[in-house]
């Protein structure tokens, strides 16, 4: 296994030496409890220093993942590799990894600067060198004050800190976190999600995020991956996942998208025409296109709707206006279509509202707009 490097894509074996540099590797990993199956085929590269968001709903598998690569659960099936190195049956404590749970689980008796030392003493450093690295870590995470202190006499951002400079002070090359920042109070949330990426790019450590938060995986992650029955349903940069979500689930899942599902009435050159319970769309392909007859589905951002029509938009649809929401600088329409599901329309700035809850209003999308996904319906 270590000689080679296999590409869980392609199929296709390369030598060690033509491996690019990852922390980590994960082969087709498979993991069952009893005939429930947690994970199932999960194969992901994470290069040197990537920030890697697992991201998808309760129960899709991300904890399972997150543990069979710290060690704490061994697959049935597949290849962890560390470093480029096999570490599928490696126990935790051998493997170049740190972890950090959501309740941070702080030894209660231990001050923070004991238990932030106390993975070097695990380790049998030298008392001198203990000391130090703690000093100076406490300083570089501005709890330096905290020092003599227990956990229960600290806020959760204080905790927060302490269980990362804890995971943090063995300089491991990956940090596994399951919803890390879960615990936090929202208004925090966002001050130390800009605080932990600022830190992780500055150490160069591999963080692997584990969050049913599509927030947080987009502002942190460098690498997205959405997982849906113990499956991995895509994986690329956010913008990636944003602009063109693979499949139906993933466009369902990330907020301001507009599925569609249909059948394809005609296949023309670049575009397809789809009939869906809703009506007739254009949607472009990309090669290879569907067959005549094929189930297939679509998505149209929330952004990418107008009521302001002209010729450019060749898709339209005829709804009511059931509700009409802020966010911020956005405005949300909500409209039922006729096959009851819900359809947004985002408009960006302070504008007065040209639509009100009750109207019938047409709605229209160029047809460069619409995004075709790979999984037939699903
Ligand atoms: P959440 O966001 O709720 O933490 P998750 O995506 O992290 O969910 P996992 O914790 O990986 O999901 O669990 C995946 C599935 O495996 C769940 O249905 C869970 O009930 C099941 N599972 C996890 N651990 C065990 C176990 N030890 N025994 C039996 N089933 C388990």
């Amino acid at each position: 296994m270590d000689a080679l490097a296999h590409d869980p894509v392609e199929g296709a074996a390369a030598p060690a030496h033509a491996r690019p540099q990852l922390d980590l590797e994960l082969i087709n990993i498979r993991k069952r409890y009893g005939d429930f199956t947690a994970v199932d085929g999960v194969s992901l590269k994470v290069s040197k220093g990537q920030f890697v968001c697992l991201l998808g709903p309760s129960g899709c598998g991300k904890t399972t993942t997150l543990r069979c690569i710290a060690g704490l659960e061994e697959p049935d099936g597949g290849d962890v590799l560390i470093g480029g190195k096999e570490a599928t049956r490696d126990p935790p404590w051998q493997r170049d990894i740190a972890m950090m749970f959501q309740d941070f689980a702080l030894f209660p008796h231990m001050t923070v600067a004991k238990q932030v030392g106390f993975g070097l003493e695990m380790l049998k450093k030298p008392r001198a060198e203990i000391a130090q690295r703690v000093q100076h870590i406490l300083k570089s995470f501005e709890i330096d004050g905290l020092a003599d202190r227990k956990p229960a006499s600290l806020s959760g951002g204080q905790r927060q800190r302490v269980a990362l400079a804890r995971a943090m002070i063995t300089e491991p090359r990956i940090l596994l976190l399951d919803e890390p920042i879960g615990a936090l109070d929202y208004s925090l949330r966002e001050t130390v999600m800009l605080e932990l990426k600022l830190l992780q790019q500055r150490t160069g450590i591999s963080f692997i995020w584990v969050t049913h938060d599509q927030n947080e995986a987009f502002s942190l992650g460098d690498l997205v991956v959405v997982m849906n029955h113990a499956r991995i349903e895509q994986q690329g940069p956010p913008e990636e996942i944003l602009q063109r979500p693979a499949t139906a689930f993933v466009a369902g899942f990330v907020q301001g998208n507009n599925v569609f599902r249909g059948r394809v009435k005609e296949v023309l050159a670049g575009m397809l025409r789809i009939e869906t319970p809703v009506g007739m769309f254009l949607v472009p392909w990309v090669a290879p296109p569907p067959m005549l007859g094929s189930e297939v589905s679509f998505s149209v951002r929330a952004e990418q709707l107008t009521d302001a029509l002209s010729e450019r938009h060749v898709n339209r649809l005829s709804a009511v206006c059931t509700a009409v929401e802020y966010f911020g600088a956005v405005r949300r329409h909500v409209f039922e279509r006729s096959d009851g599901e819900v359809l947004k329309y985002d408009q960006f700035g302070a504008h007065a509202a040209r639509i009100v809850p009750g109207q019938r209003t047409v709605l229209g999308w160029p047809a460069e707009a619409a995004v075709l996904h790979a999984g037939a319906g699903q």
